[in-house]
């Protein structure tokens, strides 16, 4: 029996001894921040940063592989706080949204086969491609109105998924979700998109669907900054150039590219002008005119309200009209 106790209480001291040593070998440091960085984080877990969740991220944001504004859903406060936290500048942080990138409604949409099973774009995909003749189309079962947690996406009438941009976080569900890829986070400051995702070429476009993208190209040529690139039969706009004038809109014959900046506002001239030329060298409508040191005026005909002359207006004499 005294051996016994002897032998037990001497493997459970050596046991002790051991796992002592072994937590002083395996100790790992806890950056005390990533508590602090979660806190800021809005927990949702969404994924939407690109990592599993909110603590994913926030080791990603510390080991410097992402930046604050990768947390769309916790939207401008959240990421700068994140910023401020840092140290980081993340300068004007822009709200994105999901946009549906696709037009083929009921109507415009050619139909190649009847769906009648699960009301699920991913099941209606696997049976017959949905129904759609466009394999690019949305196929409008609503998947993406089921998934976000938020009811920021409402399936119309019509056959298309809308997006509510007051409700919509960005969190990138229904992006993951949709089989057909025709949902993607876009920048809400920017409004004139295209609505095809399709790389079909031009005749076959045309069979399927009345709004797709030939990929004619007249909106790259009419474009005047160069924001809008034709690849693989498919217009892309670049958020970062486009200055939202709407002409590419204007001048598509499939009336692929849609323009929610309509109305449009001209600009003004006030007094302040000191007939500098600056913008008139910028504007890229010839709708301003003026000599040197003297007043110049806006030719409300041909003024997009792009508003590049507002930017570019030294002493702040360009405002937007009032309608
Ligand atoms: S956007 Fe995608 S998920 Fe939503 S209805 Fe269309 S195909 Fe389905």
């Amino acid at each position: 029996m005294v051996t016994a106790v002897v032998s037990l209480t001497g493997l459970g001291l050596v046991a002790a001894f051991g796992l002592s040593l072994a937590s002083k070998k395996f100790h790992v440091e806890i950056d005390p921040r990533l508590e602090i960085i979660e806190g800021i984080l809005p927990g949702l877990n969404c994924g939407a940063c690109g990592y599993a969740g909110c603590p994913g991220f926030a080791v990603g944001l510390l080991a410097g592989e992402s930046e604050p504004t990768g947390c769309a859903p916790g939207g401008e406060v959240v990421i700068s706080q994140l910023a401020e936290f840092l140290g980081l500048d993340v300068g004007d942080v822009v709200k994105k949204i999901a946009v549906l990138q696709c037009g083929g409604t009921n109507e415009k949409a050619a139909m190649d086969a009847q769906y009648e099973g699960v009301q699920d774009c991913r099941a209606a995909i696997l049976i017959g491609g949905g129904g759609k003749a466009c394999r690019y189309s949305c196929v409008g079962y609503g998947t993406c109105e089921a998934v976000c947690p938020f009811d920021a996406i409402v399936m119309k009438p019509d056959g298309l998924p809308i997006v509510y941009a007051d409700k919509c976080t960005a969190c990138n569900k229904c992006v993951v979700a949709c089989p057909r890829d025709v949902l993607a986070l876009e920048p809400l400051n920017h409004e004139v998109r295209v609505s095809c995702s399709s790389t079909d070429t031009g005749g076959r476009v045309r069979k399927v669907c009345q709004v797709g993208c030939t990929g004619c190209g007249i909106c790259e040529k009419v474009c005047p900054v160069e924001a809008v690139k034709v690849d693989n039969s498919l217009a892309l706009i670049n958020p970062d150039k486009c200055v939202e004038c709407g002409i590419c809109a204007d001048n598509c014959p499939q009336d692929t590219i849609l323009d929610g900046m309509l109305p449009r506002s001209p600009v003004f001239i006030s007094d302040a002008c000191n007939g500098c030329t600056i913008c008139a060298k910028v504007c890229p409508f010839d709708a301003i005119q003026g000599e040197t040191k003297e007043l110049h005026v806006v030719d409300p005909e041909r003024c997009t309200g792009c508003q590049l002359c507002v930017e570019r207006c030294n002493v702040s004499a360009i405002s937007v009209a009032k309608n």
